[in-house]
C-alpha cells in the first residue's frame, strides 16, 4: 500500500516536472500570430496581464496536482504557446464584458434580494435613461437659476403618498435607520424591545446599526413579551428615542405582547424623546396580500416621528431609504453631517420620482409596477403563462410527457414578506436521472441566465415572477437544458 502510494507520487512528480518544462513563457505566447491579432484589439498591458494570468493558473494547477500525487488535469496536456492563446482571448473577452448579467427569475421569489429585488416600471426606466444620458436639474432651480436640493424632486409627492408632514430619501433603508438614530439619539440611549433585536438579512443587525449611530442600545422586556411598563422602567434621563423594528423575516408566535405604537408614541412625546419606526418593506399599495403588514398610515397616525422603509421592496422602486414623519425629527436628519454620506444617487432618485408619482393613482401603480403586478396577478393568469411556456417547449420539440404544470408556493421574498405565501404555478420538467442539478447550472450559465428551482431531481420553473415578455427567452434557454 505504502509502496504503491510512493510510486504514484513519484509518477506525479515526474509528470508535473515535465509539464512545467513545457509550459510556454509570456514572450513566446505574445509572438504567436493569433496573439498579435489580440494586441490590435486590446491594450498591450491588458494582453500581457492576461497571458501571465493564464500561465500562472496553469502552473498552479500543475503544482496542485503534483502535491496531491494525482495526474494533472487534461487542460494542461498541451502547453505550447499556440495552445494558450485561445485561453488568453477568452480571459480578455470576459474582462471587457460587464459582469452584471440579465437573469430570468423562475424561482417564484418575487422580491429576490440576490437577484436585485424590485424591477422598475417603464415610467421609471425612462426617467433613469433621461437622467443618465443628459444633464438634469438635479440640484438646480430652473426658476431661480441657482442651487437647490435633490430632495425637492420627491419631497412633496412623498408627503402626499405617505400622508406625512415631512419626508427625506437616502441611499437605502439601512442608511435611513442609521441616520435617524444618529440625528436623534447620538450620545444617548435608545430603547428597543428585545424581540426586535434581529438580523434582517444581508447582515443588517439592529444592535450593530445602533452602535454605529453613536447611540446606546437598551434592551427592554423579554423575547416574546414586552409591555409599556417595561419601557417606562427602563427610562433614564439619557433616553432619547424608542425604536420599533418590523421583524418581517421573523415572527414570534403564540404567547406574545408588545405595546401599541400609539402607546409608545405617547410615552416618547410625554418625555421629550422620539419614536422611530423601521417599517422595512413599506407597502403603499392596498393589496390584500399586504393586509397583515403594518401599514404606513398606521405608523403616521400613531404619531411616529420617523418612519423608514426600503424603496426596492414592496414599494417596487429603486434602492432607496425612504423616511417620512414629523418635521422636527426629519429636519434633524436632513442637516446631520451623515446625510451627505448617505445621500441617494441621481439615477435612483429619478426612478423613485417616477414610481412615487404612479402611487398618486393606486390602480395605476398596481397595473404598472412589476413587483405589484407579479404579486397581484390572479392564479389563472400565472397558470396561463405556465401553459404558454409548456406549449413553447413542446412546439420546440420537448416531449409533452416530460412537462407538467404544478401548483407551487411563491413568496414575496426575503427582502419583503418572506413568510407570506402566494399560490403559484410552475412548469416542471423531467431531466435524465441525476441530471437536474447539472442542468440547473447550465441554465444559470446561459444567456440570458435562468435561475429556477430543483425539486425531486426535476427542474421547476415558477412563473409568478416571470414576465410575459420573457417567455420566449425562457423557453429558448430551457430548451437547451432539456434536450
Ligand atoms: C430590509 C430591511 C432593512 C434594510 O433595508 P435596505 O433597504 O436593504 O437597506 C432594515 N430594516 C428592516 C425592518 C428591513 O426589513
Amino acid at each position: 500500500m505504502g509502496k504503491a502510494k510512493g510510486n504514484q507520487q513519484s509518477v506525479a512528480d515526474e509528470d508535473g516536472r515535465k509539464r512545467l518544462r513545457s509550459l510556454a513563457a509570456v514572450d513566446e505566447v505574445l509572438r504567436q500570430p493569433a496573439a498579435e491579432e489580440l494586441l490590435t484589439r486590446y491594450p498591450r498591458a491588458l494582453v500581457v496581464d492576461a497571458v501571465r494570468a493564464v500561465i500562472d493558473r496553469l502552473r498552479a494547477e500543475i503544482l496542485d496536482a503534483q502535491a496531491a500525487g494525482e495526474p494533472a488535469a487534461a487542460g494542461t496536456d498541451d502547453l505550447t504557446p499556440a495552445a494558450l492563446v485561445p485561453w488568453v482571448a477568452s480571459l480578455l473577452e470576459t474582462a471587457v464584458t460587464p459582469s452584471l448579467r440579465r437573469v430570468i427569475n423562475a424561482t417564484g421569489v418575487v422580491v429576490h434580494t440576490n437577484l436585485g429585488r424590485a424591477l422598475l416600471p417603464p415610467e421609471a426606466v425612462e426617467a433613469v435613461v433621461t437622467a443618465a444620458s443628459g444633464y438634469t436639474d438635479l440640484e438646480y432651480s430652473l426658476a431661480r437659476g441657482d442651487r437647490a436640493s435633490r430632495q425637492d424632486h420627491v419631497h412633496d409627492v412623498l408627503c402626499t403618498v405617505g400622508g406625512s408632514e415631512d419626508a427625506l430619501v437616502v441611499n437605502n433603508n439601512a442608511a435611513a435607520v442609521l441616520l435617524a438614530l444618529a440625528a436623534t439619539a447620538r450620545g444617548g440611549e435608545v430603547l428597543v424591545a428585545r424581540g426586535q433585536l434581529v438580523e434582517i438579512g444581508d447582515g443588517f443587525r439592529i444592535p450593530d446599526i445602533l452602535r454605529e449611530s453613536g447611540a446606546e442600545l437598551v434592551e427592554v422586556g423579554t423575547t416574546n413579551r414586552t409591555y409599556l411598563r417595561d419601557f417606562e422602567a427602563a427610562w433614564t434621563e439619557r433616553t432619547k428615542a424608542l425604536l420599533r423594528v418590523h421583524t418581517s423575516n421573523y415572527r414570534i408566535v403564540g404567547f406574545t405582547a408588545e405595546p401599541s405604537l400609539e402607546e409608545l408614541g405617547a410615552l416618547a412625546h410625554d418625555r421629550g424623546a422620539v419614536l422611530v419606526d423601521d417599517l422595512g418593506s413599506g407597502a403603499l399599495a392596498g393589496l390584500d396580500l399586504f393586509s397583515e403588514e403594518p401599514a404606513l398610515t398606521d405608523s403616521i397616525a400613531a404619531g411616529c416621528d420617523i418612519v423608514t422603509f426600503s424603496g426596492d421592496k414592496l414599494l417596487g422602486g429603486p434602492q432607496a431609504g425612504i423616511v417620512v414623519g414629523r418635521a422636527a425629527a426629519i429636519g434633524a436628519m436632513r442637516s446631520h453631517p451623515l446625510a451627505r454620506a448617505l445621500r441617494i444617487d441621481k439615477l435612483d432618485l429619478a426612478a423613485l420620482d417616477a414610481v412615487l408619482r404612479l402611487y398618486l393613482d393606486p390602480e395605476r401603480a398596481i397595473a404598472s409596477i412589476p413587483t405589484l403586478r407579479a404579486l397581484a396577478a390572479p392564479l389563472d393568469e400565472v397558470r396561463a403563462r405556465a401553459g404558454r411556456l409548456r406549449d413553447l417547449l413542446i412546439g420546440a420539440g420537448v416531449p409533452g410527457d416530460r412537462l407538467d404544470l404544478l401548483e407551487t408556493v411563491a413568496r414575496a421574498g426575503a427582502g419583503a414578506l418572506p413568510v407570506t405565501e402566494v399560490p403559484s404555478i410552475a412548469v416542471v420538467a423531467e431531466t435524465p436521472s441525476g441530471e437536474a442539478q447539472r442542468r440547473a447550472e447550465l441554465l444559470r450559465r446561459g444567456v440570458p441566465a435562468v435561475v429556477c428551482r430543483v425539486q425531486d431531481d426535476r427542474l421547476l420553473f415558477d412563473l409568478r415572477a416571470v414576465g410575459d415578455d420573457e417567455l420566449d427567452d425562457l423557453a429558448g434557454a430551457a430548451l437547451l437544458a432539456l434536450v
